[in-house]
Order: structure tokens, then sequence, then C-alpha cells
């Protein structure tokens, strides 16, 4: 497995071989089981697989976790390797945002809501870093979680409107056994605020449930949900979403379609996401 920390060897890397299919995962490191699954995707539907470690400071807003995002780069590439990935970029800040850096992307629609309402610089931060990944390592393949289910949302309207030549791939939300979604940021949680954590699954499950029976007034499911979460007395809630999933526009009344179940909750500072998708 090949390490790269320049755009310059990736590129070499990337085009020595033009005529093989490349599958690009990127991350933010501190991998977990979630982050593997994509990369395991990968490799079975392309030649070669690229993953990205790269902590963007242009998502994370003034306060947030930036400088303690937890990092752990000899144990990432263990992984890696053991997932059988053949090429990793880790650049430094200056490789990807050199002296100069002038220029943003931002999707301005489908970004207001949800995790944009409360993170308003966040996804063009993604967005930025995204595009750049993609101008740098050209996948045939690109693949990213479930876990962030706006962020998929955004990408796949960023890679229509850019036209960027590449294939998106959402793989499935990887859980702990008790359901809490797996995420780097679970390493903040103390041991209580990390048994109340299950909630946000359990809360989202049971929304489902209740749709699933046939309740047709959203506003019963998100009540539902909450209710649920503020059993935890660690909990406190951010938003709990019961919205389109397309448009992601909070619902009124359950249609068949698209619906995405949503929440942000926080336990002391961490701030966990969690969703379930439904196709009804
Ligand atoms: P991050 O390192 O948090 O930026 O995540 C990198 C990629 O891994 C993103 O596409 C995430 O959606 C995805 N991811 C994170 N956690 C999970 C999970 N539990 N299951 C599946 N994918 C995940």
């Amino acid at each position: 497995m090949d390490v790269f920390n320049s755009i310059s060897e990736i590129r070499q890397s990337r085009w020595a071989d033009p005529t093989l299919s490349w599958g690009l995962v990127p991350t933010m490191g501190y991998l977990h089981q979630g982050h593997l699954s994509l990369v395991q995707k990968a490799r079975t539907e392309n030649d070669r697989v690229m993953a990205t470690i790269f902590v963007n400071p242009t998502q994370f807003a003034e306060g947030e976790d930036l400088s303690s995002y937890p990092r752990s780069l000899k144990r990432d590439l263990d992984l890696l390797k053991e997932a059988g990935c053949d090429v990793v970029f880790v650049p430094q800040d200056s490789e990807i945002y050199p002296d100069g850096f002038q220029t943003a992307v931002s999707v301005n629609v489908i970004t207001k809501q949800l995790e944009g309402a409360s993170r308003p610089t966040h996804f063009g931060g993604v967005a930025t870093v995204v595009t750049k990944l993609f101008n740098i390592a050209q996948p045939t393949n690109a693949y990213f979680g479930q876990k962030d289910a706006q962020q998929t949302i955004v990408l796949k309207q960023l890679v229509e409107d850019l036209n960027f030549n590449l294939n998106l791939v959402i793989c499935p939300t990887v859980r702990e056994a008790d359901g809490l979604a797996m995420s780097s940021r679970n390493a903040y949680l103390s041991k209580d605020e990390r048994n109340q954590a299950h909630v946000l699954f359990q809360a989202l499950t049971e929304g489902k449930n209740l749709i699933l029976k046939g309740e047709k007034n959203a506003a019963e499911v998100r009540h539902l949900m909450k209710k649920l979460i503020e059993q935890q007395p660690l909990a406190k809630i951010d938003y709990v979403s019961v919205a389109n999933g397309r448009s992601l526009e909070e619902l009124e009344t359950i249609e068949d379609g698209e619906v995405l179940l949503s929440t942000a909750v926080y336990f002391g500072n961490t701030r966990l996401i969690d969703n379930i998708p439904l196709s009804l």
C-alpha cells in the first residue's frame, strides 16, 4: 500500500495505467468498521482503491472540535492495508489549502435544513474539499456512508450540477451491537453517555415502526422520538426530523415516497447524528 502526501504523487499513481478503475473513499481518519465497510465495498467494485485521511478545517466552525478531533494515523494505515486499500492520500492542510487559496464551492438549497441549520458553514467546506478530492483523484466510483444522510444528498447535487464524471455509491450505516451508529466522535463519550447514546437509534427505530403501522401525522412521530430521547438524562436534543427524503423539507403528512427520519443529539459537548431512510 502506498501512502502519499502530495497531489503530484496521487496523480502519478492514478494515471500510471489509465485503463484501471479507481474507487475513492474520503475520510477524516480515526477509522472504524463504518469507514472500512466503504473500503471493502470499493475493493469489490474497482481495480484500485484509494482512501484519503484529511481532517478538513473548512467544514468545522469556530468552537467546534477541529483541534480535538481524534487522530490515529499509524493504526488507520494498518486497518486500510488490511482492508485491501492500494493508495492512501494523507495531505497536510497546506497541500489542500495553500497560501492564497480563495475558491469555495457552495450547494445552496439542500444545505439549509437539519445539519445545515445547526452548522451553517459545514456543507460549504464539505462541497469544497470533496470537489478538490474528486479533481485530484478522478475516481471512477466514490464511496460515502448513509450515516451522513444530508451529506449524501448534497454530494449527489454537487456531482450532477458540476458534471463530475463518476458514480456515487452510498453504503449502509454500520452500527455497534446496541444500535449506536459507529462514529469517530463516539470516542468522546463518557461511560454514562455511551450507555445512553443508543437512544438515537432506538428513537429512530420506534419512529419508523410507528410509520410502518400506518401513522400519517409526522408531528406524532417526532413527538414519540423526542419523548424517548428525553428519557435519557444526559441527552440534549438539537433536532428531531421527519422530512421528505429528497427535499429534506419537514413533513406534516407522511405520504408514499422517500422519508428521512433523522436526529442530532448532544451528550455533553459531543454531538451525535443518526438517521433511518424509508421508502414508502
Ligand atoms: P468521516 O471520517 O466521519 O468524514 O466519514 C468518512 C465517510 O465514512 C463518510 O462517507 C461517512 O458517511 C462514512 N461513515 C462514517 N460512519 C459510518 C458508519 N457508521 N457507517 C457507514 N459509513 C460511515
